[in-house]
């Protein structure tokens, strides 16, 4: 595993490569059940003050890139509510003593964002107890393959809108009437929107919508001085796929079909999180940004 990320080294080695085990795990996995454990940055990201102050909320800030977003935050200045489900509470707990470790404010907020009184509130509350809403990162998803569309089910079709698109309308809508003017949405899709797998018929859809829905809010808001973009990972080693994201089968392989022949890690998609919150990137709007080891989302 690397030591840090700041270091010259070969990126194909940075991470462990395939093979790795059979692992499944019901939805919604745990990150503390992973093996090779995922790098969501907790010894290797290094903060330099590019979010001082911020008051940021993470949704699926529990595990994954969620998480990875959350730490690298609190390490840039903010402080930090994040969203998971209920029963993800172990996870959500080491991330929030992490933040707490960087001297944040560590706020976390249990519920299922497919129900649209719970998703709503949770800005409002996440609002008042950061005392802010500056910087909305929208990562939560759900994913889960099946081979053959006669085999998806209603009820797997509308979770999976509700949580990846429903949810995130509604987020939006309440965050927007709360930022300030430099604000900053950023959502998540995935190589998935362009390049979409045979067995996510109904995930890959939800991640185009995500892309067109990035783009359009942008143009509407960026006279309100919001700006609004999205991170694209490609493969990524996190709980979402070993809990039924792919297929078992293809778990041991996972990444190889990219060119660096790897899966990323979680915090490899944290910088894009952090440039994308900070004042930094304030020209940049409407904009995906990919990180798939060489996938090319287009
Ligand atoms: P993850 O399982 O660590 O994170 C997903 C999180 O979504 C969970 O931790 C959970 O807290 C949250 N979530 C799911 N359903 C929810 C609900 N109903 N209510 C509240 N929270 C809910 O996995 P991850 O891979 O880090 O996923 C984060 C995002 O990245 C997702 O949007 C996913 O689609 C996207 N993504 C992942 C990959 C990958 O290869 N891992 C690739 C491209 C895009
Ligand atoms: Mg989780």
């Amino acid at each position: 595993m690397a030591k840090d990320l700041y270091t010259l080294q070969d990126p194909t080695k940075q991470y462990p490569l395939p093979k790795f085990k059979h692992q499944p795990q019901r939805v919604p996995g745990l990150a503390a059940k992973m093996t090779p454990k995922p790098d969501h940055g907790e010894t290797s990201y290094r903060g330099s003050a590019r979010l001082p102050n911020r008051k940021a909320l993470v949704t699926g800030g529990d595990s994954g890139i969620g998480r990875a977003a959350a730490i690298a935050f609190a390490r840039e200045g903010a402080d930090v509510a994040i969203n998971y489900l209920p029963s993800e509470e172990s996870d959500a707990k080491e991330v929030i003593a992490l933040i707490e470790a960087e001297g944040r404010k560590a706020f976390a907020f249990p519920g299922d964002i497919s129900n649209e009184k719970f998703a709503r509130k949770l800005v409002k509350e996440a609002h008042r107890k950061l005392g802010g809403l500056d910087v909305l990162a929208c990562v939560a998803g759900k994913q889960h393959a099946v081979d053959k569309i006669a085999d998806v089910t209603t009820k797997q079709l509308e979770e999976t809108y509700r949580v990846n698109v429903f949810a995130l309308f509604w987020i939006c809508q309440e965050a927007l009437a709360l930022m300030p003017p430099g604000g900053s949405i950023i959502t998540t899709a995935s190589i998935q929107a362009t390049h979409p797998s045979p067995s996510l018929l109904d995930y890959a859809p939800t991640k185009a919508a995500i892309l067109a829905f990035t783009r359009a809010l942008a143009r509407q808001v960026a006279e309100d001085g919001i700006r609004v973009n999205c991170v694209a990972p490609g493969p990524v080693w996190t709980p979402l796929q070993t809990s039924g994201g792919q297929p078992d089968k293809k778990i041991p392989a996972f990444g190889s079909e990219t060119p660096m022949k790897r899966p990323g890690q979680p915090v490899e998609m944290a910088p894009l999180y952090v440039l994308l919150a900070s004042q930094e990137s304030s020209y940049v709007t409407g904009e995906v940004y990919g990180a798939t080891g060489g996938l090319e989302v287009g």
